[in-house]
Order: structure tokens, then C-alpha cells, then sequence
């Protein structure tokens, strides 16, 4: 089975990620990952990616796609793969399609969590830290017993301004933009498959399971 996942930040693509490569018995390739481990096995495209995260630069389109290249390739993706984080353009979408046709493979499906903007506002600024000892809450998920105060030594508990609801906006926003034109890339293939990522996390493995069982492998 071989996926992209694709989903806004705080639609749950984490966890659902863990349990689709466990179901599947996939790698869990993410850019970041991928990255990682050209660096540390020195290949010429990892020291390349290097030279420019060395120097703040953004790696090169076709340094990032001749690292995905040489990973798809190998022997643990035989059974198929789960790409996270990649692609992130149009371009680098068109350039998947291509080593996937060099590797005799195609994607399966493009699974995209889909959560509304102010659940997903909501679940992204909930967070709040003592001002004391550091413990992390969540006005949703994991509530203090008392607003404002840390549970375990009475501290101040304060929101940091990565998680206020202007930068989370933005952050929103721009991945928004960004991944709108991949969506509409993936429909036209045929390949796109929404699902509500507004029910409880393990329905929407349920959907996600339902939709992986069904397909010839
Ligand atoms: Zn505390």
C-alpha cells in the first residue's frame, strides 16, 4: 500500500500515521526522517542536503526529491510506504510521480484528515505551561483542576506565544495555501480520500482502515 498523508497541524496526522504504518506493516517516511538519515549515512545527496542546512539555506528541490528517490527504492518499501511531510509543492508532487513510475509503483491512495479551521484553532492553542515547574496542560485534552493554576505545585500557568491565536492563524493559513493546489493534484489523479478527522481518534482509524482494507493490494 503506498500513501501520502496529508492533514493541517493539530488534524492528528501523528497518531493516525503510527497506526496506519503498524496496520500495514509500512515505513513511516517523513522529510525529516529522510533527512536524518542521508546525513548520517553520508550519501553524496546527504552531504549535499547538509551543506545547505549548514549554511540556513532551504534544501534544493532536486536534492530533496534525489533523497526520496534513492529511500523509495529501498527493500522496506517493498510492501508499500507512508509519506509524510512530502511532497509539499505541485512540483515536488509531479517529481513523485515520476520516480514512482521509474521504481514500477503508484500511490494508492492520498489520505487527507479533515478537520475545520476552529476545531483545529481550538485544539491548537489549548495549551498552557507552569510558570514554575513547566508541567504542560490543555484546556481540552488535559485541563488543570483549577483555570490558571498548575495542578501539581500551585504555579502560574502562562500560554507561549508560538500557541497564542494569531501565530497559529497564520500557521494555519499558510499550510492552507500551500496545500490546496496538492489536494486538487490528487483529486484529478483520482488518488484523494477525505476523511472527518473530527470524530474521536479512533474513528477515524476506523474510516481510514475501512478504506485501506478495500483496496486490492
Ligand atoms: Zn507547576
Amino acid at each position: 500500500m503506498n500513501l501520502v498523508l496529508m492533514g493541517l497541524p493539530g488534524a492528528g496526522k501523528g497518531t493516525q500515521a503510527e497506526r496506519i504504518v503498524e496496520k500495514c506493516d509500512i515505513p513511516h517516511i517523513s522529510t525529516g526522517d529522510m533527512f536524518r538519515a542521508a546525513i548520517k549515512g553520508e550519501t553524496e545527496l546527504g552531504l549535499k542536503a547538509k551543506s545547505f542546512m549548514d549554511k540556513g539555506e532551504l534544501v534544493p528541490d532536486e536534492v530533496t526529491i534525489g533523497i526520496v528517490r534513492e529511500r523509495l527504492g529501498k527493500n522496506d518499501c517493498e510492501k508499500g510506504f507512508l509519506l509524510d511531510g512530502f511532497p509539499r509543492t505541485v512540483a515536488q508532487a509531479e517529481a513523485l510521480e515520476d520516480i514512482l513510475v521509474d521504481l514500477n509503483k503508484k500511490i494508492d491512495y492520498c489520505i487527507n484528515i479533515e478537520v475545520n479551521q476552529e476545531i483545529l484553532m481550538e485544539r491548537l492553542t489549548g495549551r498552557r505551561i507552569c510558570k514554575q515547574c513547566g508541567s504542560t496542560y490543555h484546556l481540552i485534552f488535559n485541563p488543570p483542576a483549577k483555570e490558571g493554576v498548575c495542578d501539581k505545585c500551585g504555579g502560574e500557568l502562562y500560554q507561549r506565544t508560538d500557541d497564542n491565536a494569531e501565530t497559529v492563524a497564520n500557521r494555519l493559513e499558510v499550510n492552507l495555501v500551500q496545500t490546496k493546489p496538492l489536494l486538487s493534484f490528487y483529486d484529478q489523479k483520482g488518488y484523494l480520500r477525505n476523511i472527518d478527522g473530527q470524530q474521536d481518534i479512533d474513528k477515524v482509524f476506523v474510516n481510514i482502515s475501512n478504506l485501506l482494507g478495500g483496496a486490492s493490494e
